[in-house]
C-alpha cells in the first residue's frame, strides 16, 4: 500500500469530518489535534506495569510468561499492545474503528509504531498483516481500523503492509464473553499470500483476550511462515467489556 493512497485516504476523512467536536468530550478541538481536543489527548498514555512478553496481558515481571503462556504459550513470538481500551483512547479507537474517522491512524499508528520499535525483535520484521476486518463491517465502511493503523506503523518503520489474511466464516467477537472469545475456532483465518519462510507482525486494534491475534498467527504459521509477532493499539482492561 502506497504512501500517496494512505495520504489520500486520509485527507479525505479530514476534509470531510472538519471542523469537529472531540470524540471524548465534545468541545471544539483546537490547534492542529485529531480526534480529540488537547486536553483529552494529554490523558491518552501508554498502559503502565509490566506485560506478558508472549500474551500482553499484564504480568508480575516484563520478562516473564504469564501463568496463561506457561501453561501453553501462544503460538505467536510475542504481543505487545500500546495502551488500555478505557477513556480517551478507546473513544478514538473507536472513532478510528467504528466512525469512519481515518484521520485518528496517524496519532495513534505513531504510537504504535514507537512501541513496537523498542522491541528487540522489531528489526526481524519483514512484513506487516493487518487483521482483517468482518465481511459485515466492511460492508458498513471501506477501510478497517487494523488496516489503517498498520499503514500508518509501516511507513513509520518502514515497512510494508499486505494482506495476508482472510477471514474464514462470519463469526464475530464483538459482544461476547471471555469464555465466548476463547472458543473461536480454529482456522477461522486463513493466509491470503505467499508467506513461507517470511518473519511478520500482526495488527489489530484492539485485543481483549488475545484468540483473534493467536489464531490469526496459526494461520500464518500453518501456512509456512518462520515467525509471526503481534501489535494491538489497546488491551480491553475488564475482558466483560464489549469492544
Ligand atoms: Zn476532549
Ligand atoms: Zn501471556
Amino acid at each position: 500500500m502506497s504512501d500517496v493512497r494512505l495520504a489520500g485516504v486520509i485527507s479525505a476523512s479530514c476534509e470531510a469530518l472538519l471542523p469537529c467536536l472531540c470524540l471524548h468530550c465534545g468541545e471544539p478541538i483546537g490547534g492542529d489535534a485529531v480526534g480529540l481536543c488537547g486536553a483529552c489527548w494529554s490523558t491518552v498514555i501508554p498502559r503502565a506495569g509490566a506485560a506478558c512478553p508472549h500474551c500482553a496481558a499484564p504480568c508480575d515481571a516484563e520478562v516473564k510468561p504469564c501463568l496463561a503462556c506457561e501453561r501453553q504459550a501462544p503460538v505467536q513470538q510475542g504481543t505487545v499492545a500500546w495502551g488500555e481500551y478505557d477513556g480517551a483512547l478507546r473513544s478514538a479507537v473507536l472513532g478510528l474503528k467504528t466512525h469512519g474517522r481515518d484521520e485518528l491512524a496517524v496519532p495513534l499508528g505513531r504510537r504504535l509504531a514507537a512501541r513496537i520499535a523498542v522491541e528487540d525483535w522489531a528489526s526481524d520484521i519483514e512484513l506487516i498483516a493487518p487483521v482483517p476486518s468482518h465481511p459485515l463491517r466492511r460492508l458498513r465502511r471501506g477501510w478497517p481500523a487494523a488496516a489503517t493503523l498498520a499503514l500508518v506503523a509501516g511507513r513509520e518503520l518502514s515497512l510494508p503492509v499486505r494482506t495476508l489474511l482472510k477471514r474464514r466464516g462470519l463469526r464475530r467477537q464483538t459482544g461476547r464473553s471471555r469464555a465466548e472469545r476463547e472458543m473461536l475456532p480454529r482456522r477461522c483465518f486463513g493466509a491470503a499470500g505467499s508467506v513461507a519462510g517470511r518473519r511478520l507482525l500482526i495488527i489489530d486494534d484492539v485485543t481483549t483476550t488475545g484468540t483473534t491475534l493467536s489464531r490469526a498467527a496459526e494461520a500464518l504459521l500453518a501456512a509456512g511462515a518462520d515467525t509471526v509477532y503481534c501489535a494491538a493499539m489497546a488491551v480491553t482492561p475488564d475482558a466483560r467489556r464489549a469492544t
